[in-house]
């Protein structure tokens, strides 16, 4: 990175080609800066209300329990809005999904058929006795059944909690107990690496002992494996939902009417039901899916790689893209089955034109190495999106030159599970891009960068890196954590009480141009003796280093700086772990940072602990670097990792 500062680009202005023909264009602010309110309004109206509403926002703060109103009194279908309407404007020919399962099988659903499937589930669904405001648990692999039951809620009023179907049981019954769902959609088994692993087992595992609230279990058969039945509670898909009739009449729902509740993935602490509702979701999954993506329906071909499991694949694989009819690729299985061409098989075989991942991803392409895409024709791409957490200066580049072929924008959206749609990102066409930056708030959406007090940091100082806080309700905002008002109030809203701001949990810094760049967890942020470090810009210094693959930092406490920072190292296959190598990367990280930051250990670790969502968790190592025990555990991939982990930090 320290080389290769001074000959690439610091920022990136957008393609006039691109510009012409974007979606996005610098009066969006302008009516965003002229009247929020009216702007959001505006927004709204790119779906189909079944009745108007009568107010935009209804916010009252600290006196509604910091549960906002948006489109109040209005009635919509976000099902109606993400299906029917498409088939009724002429357009039920169009593919609405190409679906590639992971064993090479594939299968197409234009929007006509989408809309069959999911009235046939919506008429099975009622027929079984669930009403409005009934919850459902899915607990499913990306097939376009996973994506059909969502709608098929939506449509009724029906609240999905959709869990990862590489959760445990244990998760998949705490979720179903919080939440207490009447009906579990699963399937009997998940292809996974070439092999089909069991799933409805975990189902079972997880409804075997005590009392619980699900009726019925309703089984997709993927894989053939076989399952031990249960009856009067296991019914089969192929015996029920595909014998009801495709015939549906969407009803319309209240603007606030509950639509999912969603666990976050659980890097901080336990993980949170997230509540969202119906109105201003959709609105701002729609408005921010066709600004930043520049997505053109009918001619663009849009891949979002995340799992329904995460919020990612709620906002930008189904809500978003559907409701902006969109033709997208599903894919079922790993990035390296049955090797690690199979992305840029896909992109090649539908010709996808934006690709919207997580920076893990990239940079395990990175490990792969450049030879792997190089070897296809990914002419089609032309936008990139990332997401999940910072991606590292390194890592853009290299995401930029070899997949978007040296000119396709990158749009590095930040949100979280809890703001519901992106919140920052450049707006391609518009915006100048900075490797590494989300840039800013987009048009409608406010945001501050504060220190504990509420002072908004100074513009530029590098020294002041502060708080992420939204100092304005947003659309597509919680409705709160389902079942715990206290624990919503003292996570998001105790700590700028006075001001009304919404914490966002994240450190931020604003440059001198006025891009923001998100730093990390706050919980990630270290203090080396009185010296604020974000563990993302240590990581970044670290993975800069052509020795090193992935790095995860912590900070440790100790006895005479406060803290200490001790650094997981993964290597690339052509390193090699020894001491002199463990030296260098400390005087690497000086030279980058300063000597303030140089990592007071280093363990060359083979692997790192991820949740689902990909993304490090970071407590979890700190755990290890203070030697404690481990905390929560449960939505880990692979809780093993702890073993060679500790082996090696051992050392
Ligand atoms: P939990 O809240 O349970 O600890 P989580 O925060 O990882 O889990 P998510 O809602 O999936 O759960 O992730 C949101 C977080 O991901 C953000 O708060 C931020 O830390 C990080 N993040 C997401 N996108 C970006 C981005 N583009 N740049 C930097 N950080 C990002
Ligand atoms: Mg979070």
């Amino acid at each position: 990175m320290t080389s290769s500062l001074e000959t690439e680009p610091v920022s990136y202005p957008p393609a006039e080609e691109f510009a012409a023909t974007a979606n996005a264009g610098s009066e969006l602010q302008e009516a965003a800066d002229a009247d929020r309110l009216a702007f959001w309004a505006t927004q709204a109206n790119r779906l189909h209300w079944h009745e108007q509403w009568t107010e935009v926002l209804d916010w009252k703060g600290a006196d509604s329990d910091y549960i906002a109103k948006w489109f109040v009194g209005g009635k919509l279908n976000v099902a109606y809005n993400c299906v029917d309407r498409h088939v009724i404007d002429g357009y039920g020919d169009q593919v609405a999904i190409h679906w590639e399962g992971e064993p090479g099988d594939s299968r197409e659903l234009t929007y006509a058929q989408l809309l069959a499937e999911v009235s046939r589930a919506a008429n099975y669904f009622t027929e079984i006795g669930l009403t409005a405001g009934d919850r459902v648990a899915i607990y499913m692999p990306m097939i376009p059944e996973a994506i059909v039951t969502m709608l098929a809620c939506a449509r009724l009023g029906l609240i999905h909690s959709v869990v990862f179907a590489g959760f445990s049981s244990s998760a998949l019954r705490q979720r179903v107990d919080d939440a207490e769902a009447r009906l579990v959609v699963t399937t009997d088994g998940q292809w996974r690496r070439g092999k089909p692993a069991p799933l409805k087992a975990a189902v079972d595992e997880a409804l075997a002992k005590g009392e619980h609230s699900v009726e019925h279990v309703l089984v997709v058969r993927r894989t053939e494996s076989e399952v031990v039945w249960t009856e009067n509670r296991d019914v089969w898909w192929h015996d029920t939902v595909a014998n009801a009739s495709d015939q549906h009449e969407a009803q319309p729902f209240d603007s606030e009417h509950p639509l999912f509740v969603l666990y976050t993935s659980g890097t901080t602490g336990k993980p949170k039901g997230i509540v969202h509702t119906s109105g201003g979701y959709l609105t701002q999954t729609s408005y921010t899916h066709h600004y930043v993506f520049d997505h053109k329906p009918g001619k663009d071909v849009y891949w979002c790689t995340a799992d329904i499991g995460w919020v990612t694949g709620h906002s930008y694989i189904v809500y978003g893209p559907l409701s902006n009819r969109v033709t997208q690729v599903v894919y079922e299985g790993t990035p390296n089955s049955p090797d690690e061409h199979r992305h840029w098989n896909i992109v090649e075989k539908y010709g996808v034109s934006i690709y919207y991942t997580a920076p893990t991803l990239v940079r395990t392409f990175m490990k792969w190495g450049r030879q792997i895409p190089q070897a296809h024709d990914l002419s089609s791409i032309r936008l990139l999106g990332s997401v999940g957490e910072p991606i590292n200066p390194e890592a853009w580049r290299w995401y930029r030159e070899v997949i978007g072929g040296n000119k396709a924008p990158i749009v590095d959206t930040w949100w979280q599970t809890e703001t519901g749609a992106i919140m920052m990102s450049p707006l391609p066409g518009v915006t100048s891009t900075k490797p590494g930056a989300a840039m800013g708030p987009l048009p409608g959406i406010s945001a501050k960068v504060v220190d504990e007090n509420g002072v908004e940091v100074v513009l530029g100082e590098t020294e002041a890196n502060g708080y992420l806080v939204l100092d304005e309700p947003w659309p597509a905002m919680l409705r709160g954590i389902w079942g715990d008002t206290e624990r919503y109030k003292s996570t998001y809203w105790d700590r700028y009480a006075e001001q009304g701001w919404y914490f966002a949990g994240d450190g931020a810094r604003i440059d001198v141009d006025g891009a923001y760049w998100i730093l990390g967890r706050v919980d990630d942020v270290m203090n080396v003796s009185g010296h604020r470090i974000s563990t993302a810009e240590v990581e970044s210094a670290l993975v800069g280093h052509h020795s090193v693959a992935e790095a995860a930092v912590v900070g440790a406490t100790d006895a005479t700086t406060g803290q200490s920072i001790v650094a997981f190292v993964i290597l690339k296959a052509s390193s090699e772990a020894n001491d002199e190598l463990t030296s260098e990367l400390v005087a690497h990280v000086a030279r980058d940072i300063g000597p303030i930051a140089k990592p007071k250990a280093i363990h060359i670790v083979p692997e790192l602990p991820k949740t689902r969502s990909g993304k490090i968790m970071r407590r979890l190592l700190r755990d290890i670097a203070e030697g404690r025990d481990l905390g929560d555990t449960s939505t880990l991939v692979d809780p093993s990792v702890f073993e060679s982990i500790r082996e090696k930090s051992a050392n």
